[in-house]
């Protein structure tokens, strides 16, 4: 059993070091680190076209990459690894993937990068920044990886992967009352970006903080987080809006019939 390790808050963050000690130490795993050098969250799935990437071997035998969590999955799957690996997981993240967090976020990014290979992924992160109990994070990961691996090359060679994002309370293991699979709940709008002068008079500007809960109702990774649980929300990558698509029919109707179609050139008329 092969596994693919990345994230996107840096080789060196110790969400990425807990997840690789505790997914090392399964029977019958190897294990490699693919990361990014620095910090690359809400880089979502974003890939490095106009400039080089360079890998490089820590201590530690991590790999990383001056790029995204998406560049070092892709780059991983396409030529550094030399061999497909059975799963790829994203993550100890140093906070919450919640909600539309997960439009934003590296350690998805980084997961969806692997299921857009085919190969089943899944991403996690704690719900509070700071990285208190991340050993029993980093347990309650190893304990869904051990649950999902006998049916892991059964789904890669099927063709037939899944996302899953996974969001864990900091809390302590025994205090982690179990998974519960729950839906995507939605954020309010962020907070107001911050102006701020710099030493030379220039005003600079900082995106601000994310938006609180505005969909928490039962049923949410927000609400079943708030309980105590660690939560398991299945991804899709398809972001159309089925249900709008009858509604939108009409517009596109409209702009084709005889006459509507070709843009008025002012000389024509
Ligand atoms: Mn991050």
């Amino acid at each position: 059993m092969n596994i693919l390790i990345s994230n996107d808050d840096g080789y060196q963050a110790p969400g990425i070091v807990a997840l690789y000690e505790a997914i090392k130490a399964l029977p019958g795993v190897r294990v490699e680190v693919v990361a990014p050098e620095h910090n690359n969250s809400a880089k979502s799935n974003a890939l490095t076209l106009h400039s080089p990437l360079y890998v490089h071997t820590a201590h530690n035998g991590f790999r990383y990459v001056n790029g995204t969590p998406a560049d070092c999955v892709h780059i991983a799957l396409t030529g550094l690894l030399g061999y497909r690996p059975d799963l790829v997981v994203s993550g100890i993240n140093n906070g919450a993937n919640m909600g539309d967090d997960t439009i934003y976020s590296g350690t998805v990014g980084a997961a969806m990068e692997g299921y857009l290979f085919g190969i089943p992924a899944i991403a996690f992160s704690q719900t509070e920044k700071g990285w208190a109990h991340l050993d029993s994070a980093a347990q309650k990961a190893a304990q869904l990886v051990t649950q999902l691996m006998p049916s892991l090359p059964d789904a890669a060679q099927r063709g037939q992967p899944w996302l899953l994002n996974v969001n864990i309370p900091n809390r302590p293991l025994a205090d982690i009352k179990g998974f519960k699979v729950a839906r995507l709940g939605r954020r309010h709008a962020a907070e107001q970006v911050i102006a701020q002068v710099n030493p030379r008079g220039d005003t600079m500007y900082w995106i601000g903080s994310a938006g609180a809960a505005k969909d928490d109702a039962e049923g949410t990774d927000f609400h079943a987080a708030a309980q105590g649980y660690a939560t398991i929300t299945p991804l899709q990558v398809d972001l159309t809006d089925h249900e709008r698509l009858p509604y939108w029919a009409p517009t596109a109707a409209h702009l084709s019939a005889p006459g509507e179609a070709a843009p008025s050139t002012g000389a024509a008329a």
